[in-house]
């Protein structure tokens, strides 16, 4: 698949998720989409406030949502440098470099940067704040995230579980959308 990707596929992204699934980030997947207009919710680890987190043409920002006022309160993100970023960051920003997929590796930085709470104004990483609200309960979860945290995107297609030797041929992919908020 890495051949794939060198190749610039249209839909690279979905190449480089399935790259992400068979390595067990399933989360990761379904933050990565192509950062036009991808939203993330997080709670902050210090106030349990719920972050929005904006990566996107919309703007690189953390905000709290308001149903009547929108996003208010932003606060810039502080994205990573390429220096700063650990696997599987590190591993996606390389590769998307690698492939010219610039906006891509953009949004990887962010996402492996650093957020401010718009209440209580400490400052956190949002991959880890993402990585367990992605894995609640102890060890690796197979499944996919609900509840807490969501990704505002599709479930990619053409997924093929039988390539995901980690899991065995049992796992298979539940559709997004369908686990309540
Ligand atoms: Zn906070």
């Amino acid at each position: 698949m890495d051949q794939q990707l060198r190749a610039g596929p249209a839909d690279y992204n979905r190449v480089l998720c399935d790259l992400l699934a068979l390595e067990g980030q399933y989360h990761w997947c379904v933050a990565l989409e192509d950062f036009t207009d991808d939203f993330y919710a997080v709670t902050c680890p210090h106030c349990s406030v719920e972050v929005t987190v904006a990566v996107g043409d919309y703007g690189c920002y953390s905000a709290v949502r308001d149903w009547d006022l929108g996003d208010i309160d932003r606060r810039a993100l502080r994205p990573a440098s390429a220096e700063e970023l650990a696997d599987p960051g590190r591993w996606m920003h390389a590769t998307a470099v690698r492939d010219g997929q610039l906006q891509l590796a953009e949004g990887i930085r962010h996402l492996f940067g650093r957020v401010e709470c718009p209440r209580c104004a400490s400052a956190f990483s949002f991959a880890e704040a993402y990585t367990i609200a992605s894995r609640p309960g102890s060890g690796p979860s197979t499944d996919w995230p609900s509840g807490t945290i969501r990704a505002v995107s599709t479930a990619p297609t053409g997924w093929d579980p039988s390539t995901s030797t980690s899991r065995g041929p049992g796992y298979s992919m539940r559709p997004l959308g369908t686990s309540s908020a």
